[in-house]
């Protein structure tokens, strides 16, 4: 779609030009070719394992269909970048949403990813889709993060159920899922803090928010949504190790693709942690959430 396509103007525009040029260079497929490709797919923050995978891959398929033209190469490329980002199952990068009953979805993530952006422009979209969306403050340990959620609130016209800063993020959520309920809410998007300084203190505080939850309505929540912001490049991953290790992550949203050049981690994130990354950040406001979409990502890469 053309917010891809806008979104991923600066991953496009140092990447398909690298291809470009390669592919001018090199006429024949040799292996000089492929030790270029691997570099500019690496800068692109593809991940190493994951370039290594895809490049042999290539090379499987150079033989296999007998091509010569580096040009003609660029069209396999772009179609198992579309296979690796859409992953084994065509559902996953679906969210879990109840048709009938309160879905609870819990983000997660290190302070400045853009969790709270997320919250709000993902309120905005279901809100949009005639859902009734509450919002909780759980992160009540980075300053302003309260304050912030509020004004999204109002932005996009939800309640927004909050304590005071430095409350208790269990205590926070259990009030959030007791108001969703009595106010008939279908969807309740909860905020948490990401402080990663001490794994054993996350882990500790994401399996008693789950836990509160879980009380409440058996089976929530419905997904855990790591956020992560796409400029910090190969960090990313590892934030995605350390999550994941702690909880049960069952998708990812990827913001600040509009900002990098590197969108390659993308494929890194699927190929690595086989998780599913559900919406990508393509930009600040409102409307700037897009959910997921292997095709239109790849088209965005090169067109
Ligand atoms: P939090 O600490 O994880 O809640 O992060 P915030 O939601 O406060 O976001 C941190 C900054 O990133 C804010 O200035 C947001 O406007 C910005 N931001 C969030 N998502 C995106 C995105 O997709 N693109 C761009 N360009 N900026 C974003």
């Amino acid at each position: 779609s053309d917010k891809y396509k806008a979104g991923l103007s600066k991953t496009r525009d140092s990447f398909s030009s690298k291809i470009n040029n390669l592919v001018a260079r090199y006429r024949s497929v040799d292996e000089d070719f492929f030790e270029d490709l691997e570099e500019i797919l690496i800068q692109a923050d593809v991940g190493v394992m994951t370039v290594m995978d895809l490049v042999e891959e290539l090379k499987t398929e150079v033989k296999r269909q007998n091509i010569k033209d580096s040009a003609d190469l660029k069209e396999v490329i772009s179609e198992k970048l579309v296979e690796i980002y859409a992953g084994d199952d065509d559902t996953s990068e679906n969210v879990n949403i109840q048709d009938d009953d309160l879905s609870v979805i819990l983000f997660v993530g290190v302070n400045g990813v853009g969790k709270t952006t997320t919250i709000g422009k993902m309120a905005y979209q279901l809100k949009q889709q005639g859902k009734k969306v509450v919002l909780v403050a759980g992160d009540t340990f980075r300053a302003g993060a309260i304050e912030q959620l509020e004004v999204w609130g109002e932005r996009v016209g939800v309640d927004v159920i909050k304590q005071a800063a430095g409350s208790d993020p269990a205590a926070v959520i259990y009030d959030g899922v007791k108001a969703a309920k009595s106010r008939g809410a279908d969807v309740l998007l909860c905020d948490t803090a990401g402080r990663l300084q001490n794994k054993v203190n996350l882990m500790n505080e994401l399996s008693k928010v789950k836990r509160v939850i879980e009380r409440e309505i058996p089976g929530a929540p419905h997904e855990v949504l790591l956020v992560l912001d796409a400029t910090t490049g190969q960090n990313a991953l590892s934030q995605a190790k350390t999550f994941s290790a702690s909880t049960n992550v069952t998708g990812i949203v990827l913001t600040k693709l509009d900002g990098t050049a590197k969108g390659g981690i993308v494929l890194a994130i699927r190929k690595e942690l086989k998780i599913p990354v559900k919406y990508v950040g393509l930009g600040e406001q409102m409307n700037d959430l897009e959910k997921f979409d292997a095709n239109a990502f790849v088209y965005g890469l090169f067109a």
